[in-house]
Formats: C-alpha cells, sequence, structure tokens
C-alpha cells in the first residue's frame, strides 16, 4: 500500500525531506530512502507515494474527448504549452495544444554533451574565447529548435532566450571542477576563484535574463542564430508550413535594455536571413515578469511585439518574497487568514492582476495588435485562467499535461460571460419596462390631475362668471333706477 505524505506547497520543494546529500540518501515520513530506491509523485496533488505507482499515459480519447471538443467551440482563449523538448512538444499537440508558448533554452544547456561546452563559454577570457565555446552549442541547440519545430507542425513556438543566473552551470562536485580546469588549461584555484565570482546574494534578482545578453550579447546571438537556421531547415523540409520563429526576451524592465537585445538579435537574424537569401518573417518579444515592465509597458510596447507575462517572477518581484522559500511562511499566512491560497499557484488578481490589466491596456494602447499570453505556471490553473480571460489575453501557456484543464477552464470562463451578458440584457430589459411601467403611471396620474384641475378650473370659471354677470345685471339695475330718478 501507498504511503501518502503531505508535501508542502508543491512538487517544486519538499521542506519534510531531510537530505544527506554526501551519503545520497534522505528521509521522509520516518522511512530512510537510499539512491535507486522509487518514489512516486503526483504533479497534481504534490502527494509523494512510497515506491511505484503503476501509471497510464494521458490521451484525450472517448467521453473526455467529446468534452474537450465541446470546450474548444465555446473558448475565446487559446492555450499553448511550456515545452523544452520535442516529445514534451508532442505530448503536448496530442493534448491539444495549439502552439509553444514558452521553451525555457536552458534546460538544453544542462545535457551532459553541452554543459562541458557551456562552462567553457562561461570560463573563457576573452570575447573570442566565448565566441568559440559558444560555437560548438550552436550547432546542438539549432538541432533542439528543429525537434521542437517539426513536433508542432507549423504552430507558433516561443523560445525563450537563456534565462537563470551562471552559478547555476558550474559544477560544485571537486572532481568535475578539476576535469573543468584540465579541460580550460587552468588551475583549480583559477576555476575557483571563477565559480566564487558567480555568487550572488540575490541570484534571482541578480545576473540573469536579458542581464547576461547586455554583458554577453555573444550569447544571445547564438541563439538567435540557432533559432533562426532551424527554422530555415524546417521550412525547407516543409514548405507548405509558414515559419514564423518567436524569439522572447526574459526579465525586462526598461525599454532600452530591450532595444539594446533587440538589436543584437535583428542583426543576427538578418545576418542569417540574407545568407540564405529568405523573406521568412521573425518576431522579437518580451516577457513582462518585473514590475517596472508592467508599468512602463506602453513603452516596452513600442519594442517588442508580443507580451508573455511571466506570473511566477512577476508574484514573487510584486510580492516581494522567493518562489523557493515562500513555502516556509506561506502555511501561517493561510492559518491566519492573511491568504486564502498560494499566490506562486492561483494568481493574486487584486495586486499582480491588476499589473497585468495594466500592462495589457498600456501594451495596446501602443501597438493595437500586441499580441499577448502568458507562460507562468497560473496559465494552468482554471480560476488564473478565468482572470486572463477577462483581462483579454489571446492565449494562456501551460505545461503539456494541465494543456485539457486549460481549455475546460477558457471555455467556462467564455460561457459564464456569455452567460452574464445574458443576464446583463435581460436585467436591462426588466429595467426598462419597469421604467415605462413607472413613466405610464406618473403619465395616468398627471393627466388625472389635469383633468381634475381642469374641471376645477372650469367650475371656478363658471363662479367667476355668475359673479360677473351678477354684478352686471346689479349694475344695470342701478343704472336703470338712476336713470329713472333723474327723468323725474
Ligand atoms: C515566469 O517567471 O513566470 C516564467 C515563466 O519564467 P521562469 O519560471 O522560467 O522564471
Ligand atoms: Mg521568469
Amino acid at each position: 500500500e501507498a504511503l501518502v505524505l503531505l508535501v508542502h506547497d508543491d512538487v517544486s520543494g519538499c521542506g519534510d525531506i531531510v537530505m544527506d546529500e554526501k551519503n545520497k540518501r534522505f528521509t521522509l515520513g520516518g522511512k530512510e530512502y537510499r539512491e535507486g530506491d522509487y518514489i512516486s509523485l503526483d504533479g497534481s496533488t504534490g502527494y509523494i507515494y512510497d515506491g511505484v505507482i503503476p501509471t497510464v499515459d494521458a490521451t484525450i480519447a472517448g467521453e473526455f474527448g467529446r468534452i474537450m471538443g465541446w470546450a474548444d467551440k465555446y473558448r475565446r482563449l487559446k492555450v499553448r504549452t511550456n515545452a523544452d523538448t520535442p516529445k514534451d512538444a508532442a505530448k503536448a499537440v496530442e493534448l491539444g495544444a495549439q502552439g509553444i508558448g514558452l521553451t525555457r533554452t536552458e534546460h538544453m544547456f544542462f545535457d551532459p554533451d553541452r554543459i562541458a561546452a557551456f562552462r567553457e563559454m562561461i570560463c573563457a577570457d576573452t570575447k573570442e574565447e566565448r565566441i568559440a565555446a559558444l560555437a560548438k552549442i550552436e550547432p546542438m541547440q539549432r538541432a533542439d529548435f528543429e525537434g521542437i519545430y517539426e513536433a508542432m507542425q507549423d504552430r507558433p513556438v516561443t523560445i525563450r532566450f537563456l534565462d537563470p543566473p551562471l552559478h547555476e552551470f558550474v559544477p560544485t562536485e571537486e572532481a568535475d571542477i578539476r576535469a573543468l580546469a584540465d579541460a580550460q588549461g587552468k588551475s583549480v584555484e583559477q576555476i575557483k576563484a571563477i565559480i566564487q565570482g558567480l555568487h550572488e546574494f540575490n541570484p534571482m534578482m541578480g545576473h540573469r535574463g536579458c542581464r547576461l545578453a547586455v554583458t554577453y550579447p555573444e550569447i544571445a546571438e547564438m541563439q538567435t542564430r540557432a533559432v533562426i537556421k532551424a527554422a530555415l531547415a524546417v521550412q525547407a523540409r516543409h514548405p507548405e508550413w509558414t515559419m514564423v520563429p518567436e524569439i522572447m526576451i526574459p526579465l525586462v524592465g526598461e525599454v532600452k535594455e530591450l532595444k539594446y537585445v533587440k538589436d543584437v538579435v535583428v542583426k543576427a537574424a538578418d545576418e542569417v536571413l540574407a545568407a540564405a537569401d529568405s523573406e521568412m518573417k521573425y518576431k522579437v518579444g518580451t516577457m513582462i515578469e518585473i514590475p517596472r515592465a508592467a508599468l512602463t509597458a506602453d513603452e516596452i510596447a513600442k519594442e517588442a511585439e508580443f507580451f508573455s507575462f511571466g506570473t511566477n517572477d512577476l508574484t514573487q518581484m510584486t510580492f516581494g518574497f522567493s518562489r523557493d522559500d515562500a513555502g516556509k511562511f506561506l502555511g501561517s499566512y493561510y492559518d491566519n487568514k492573511i491568504y486564502e491560497s498560494d499566490p506562486f499557484a492561483r494568481v493574486d488578481q487584486i495586486g499582480v492582476g491588476k499589473l497585468v490589466d495594466m500592462a495589457c491596456k498600456l501594451g495596446r494602447a501602443t501597438r493595437p495588435d500586441l499580441h499577448l499570453g502568458v507562460c507562468g505556471e497560473h496559465g494552468g490553473d482554471p480560476s488564473s485562467v478565468e482572470f486572463f480571460h477577462k483581462v483579454g489575453l489571446d492565449y494562456v501557456s501551460c505545461s503539456p499535461f494541465r494543456v485539457p484543464i486549460a481549455r475546460l477552464a477558457a471555455a467556462q470562463a467564455a460561457i459564464k460571460e456569455e452567460k452574464t451578458e445574458e443576464e446583463a440584457a435581460k436585467a436591462a430589459q426588466v429595467e426598462l419596462e419597469a421604467k415605462v411601467a413607472a413613466a405610464k403611471a406618473a403619465l395616468k396620474d398627471a393627466s388625472e390631475k389635469l383633468s381634475s384641475a381642469a374641471v376645477d378650473a372650469s367650475a371656478e370659471l363658471k363662479d367667476i362668471a355668475q359673479a360677473g354677470i351678477k354684478s352686471l345685471l346689479a349694475g344695470w339695475e342701478e343704472a336703470k333706477k338712476t336713470f329713472g330718478e333723474n327723468r323725474k
């Protein structure tokens, strides 16, 4: 029987695990697990099960397929996926994804083939050395993108450029440090000094995202060439498709930094296209994941052809707490009814949502055809999807297995809105009828008052006339009398 243990926050962290990394073991729920032991994770609930739980592949068929078909008829929001591999991309298509909203390119660098070249790039002393190391990665990255484009079969694909801080790529184990030193022709001490130099107190607010491309534009150049060359190759294999690569610059907070990186991208892309004599179109957009980007979205939209809201970072930077550490104190916030739910799972509509809404309006005021999406984890959360529908995004993007729930939530949001429109029309009709009835009643009352006033008025007139006649007659009698007396 499976042992069920509740994981705090979600499957990205579990404070109850006591890790003994050195001895390759951990304890959880009073049990010790060693390297090679199995546990099973339920990604939806965050439960950990002891041992291997048999699973079946998620597919859309039968009744489920019918419901999904109905959902697609009603929804306005498109549903894309966050996928970094052709396998995930293909699975997402099977589950109904209409494109990729986020490919995190850094995951590809962790592959054992590439990590060596990437570390070489990090340890390089000169730009030339960095370019030489990056040249080794370019064909591999290009092959990754080709695989993803093929899996998506002509659907739009947004590729995000390198985002994490470089310290995530350097070795920590002594043996790996020594191997890197040997490969680089450097001493172990020199490599350790480089690693030490990458240390940051707040790496998530440090040298990452587009800041990497500002300091090392050659990384963005390499990634651009890989994206465009991959698209050209796939276009040549599939002339019936229309490849329009979408390049996304992360962690932008200032239009000038976006412009700086965009110029690097455009130059590299145009060179590749010119060399291939191709007129293929491509788009350059940005993530809106720093509050300053949302606040200056009108400026940012001058340079960005699309926005994708990175609500993971936007939540962490708006609340001022890290997604990796919040699990430690959020429990007390729920217990004390300060927060109702995890803001990293369900978007905070009041604060973060206000920034999203504002950025949509500001962005579209500058560029009416600005394409808007969300690729934070919230893109697969039903109540957040409803919110994104209301603020007018074009699509949500979520992990492959959340695509069906996002499709359903998008349809429910559209139906709810339709219903509220219907209800509003009904309410307006009732209000109009009530107003017409009140006006009729007022009219009737007024006409009754008018006619009774007319009756009163005519009675008064009669009295006046009679009094007048009376006084005329009296005057006549008086005159006759005076005349008679005068004749005498
Ligand atoms: C985000 O910040 O919402 C996002 C999608 O990017 P990442 O989670 O990779 O920082
Ligand atoms: Mg982010």
